[in-house]
């Protein structure tokens, strides 16, 4: 076997610096970005509303299934409530299957003025264009048929144009900058404004336990308490800037569990404590985005 150019060989590095050039090109970021007078952060609370639906598609043991289906039917009601009772708009990001299996929580959610968003149709990503675009266009139909508005936003890997041609305006699926940003395709079109969220401050990559096939070592039961400290630091951290951005992501079913939804209406309260801190869904500050900063050399 003949091993092929390791990265400290010239083609490899020119290959390197090639695609770092690529990189750039498709991103940019938004000089000069400012809130409106009087807001110093903009907090994102979202929460991927996917029930487990990976696991059900991999049929795992009826445990895990189980933790999916506490999410639907207990935990997303835990969450509406408790961003109803704190004043917050949230954005739920949910596959479209779950409109078929937990309707009423997802009109709930809407009716409070929380955004529903696309999480994929069945949480996987399709090779194939056409099933891909029938996806997109299922999932962004039946979040219409319960929300009554056109989806614009998104957590997923999706081709951008095919998520362009349905009207799709953001993706928070991403993190190549801490503010909000615009990233084009490979052919430096179908620009879509990027809400960067990261699994660092995720609540399933610290809540979490159980994950199929995983080995006791691997099973991961954070006390709320570190996780408050891990929240309270990033936010703080970007509030001290003058002009942060925090994308808290959460599921339902990790989430929603009593000990863990108390420590958020904490978490929310003390940021609340602190002047200029808004709270808007993902669309209400992609509009805002779009509206003041259009990206100046990518084409929308
Ligand atoms: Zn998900």
């Amino acid at each position: 076997m003949t091993p092929g150019p390791g990265p400290s060989s010239r083609s490899g590095a020119e290959d390197w610096s090639d695609a770092a050039r690529a990189f750039e090109a498709r991103h940019e970021i938004i000089e000069n970005f400012r809130y409106p007078d009087g807001i110093r952060i903009a907090v994102n609370f979202t929460a991927d509303f996917d029930a487990m639906l990976y696991r059900r598609a991999l049929d795992e043991p009826p445990m895990q299934k189980a933790k999916g289906e506490f999410g639907g039917r207990v935990g997303i009601w835990r969450l509406i409530e408790l961003f109803d009772t704190h004043g917050v708009k949230a954005t739920f990001f949910t596959p479209g299957r779950i409109c078929e299996l937990y309707p009423q929580a997802l009109r709930a959610a809407a009716a409070s003025g929380h955004e529903l968003a696309d999480h994929m149709w069945e949480h996987l990503t399709p090779k194939e264009e056409e099933l891909q675009r029938d996806h997109i266009r299922r999932t962004a139909d039946a979040l219409t048929r319960i929300g009554g508005v056109r989806p614009i936003g998104t957590r997923s890997y999706y081709e951008q144009g095919f998520l362009k041609d349905e009207g799709y305006l953001y993706n928070s699926a991403e993190t190549t900058s801490r503010l909000p940003y615009y990233a084009a395709d490979d052919r430096l079109e179908n620009c879509l404004l990027i809400l960067p969220f990261h699994f660092s401050i995720d609540d399933a990559q610290f809540y979490n336990f159980g994950w199929f096939t995983s080995e006791p070592q691997a099973q991961r039961l954070t006390d709320p308490e570190r996780i408050m400290d891990m929240w309270w630091d990033a936010f703080e951290q970007q509030y001290e800037l003058g002009n942060g951005y925090l994308n808290i992501c959460l599921h339902p079913f990790v989430s929603g569990r009593a000990l863990r939804t108390r420590l958020l209406g904490q978490l929310i309260e003390r940021m609340k404590g602190k002047e200029g801190v808004w709270f808007p869904t993902c669309a209400a500050l992609a509009q805002y985005v779009l509206a003041n900063f259009p990206p100046r050399s990518l084409k929308f």
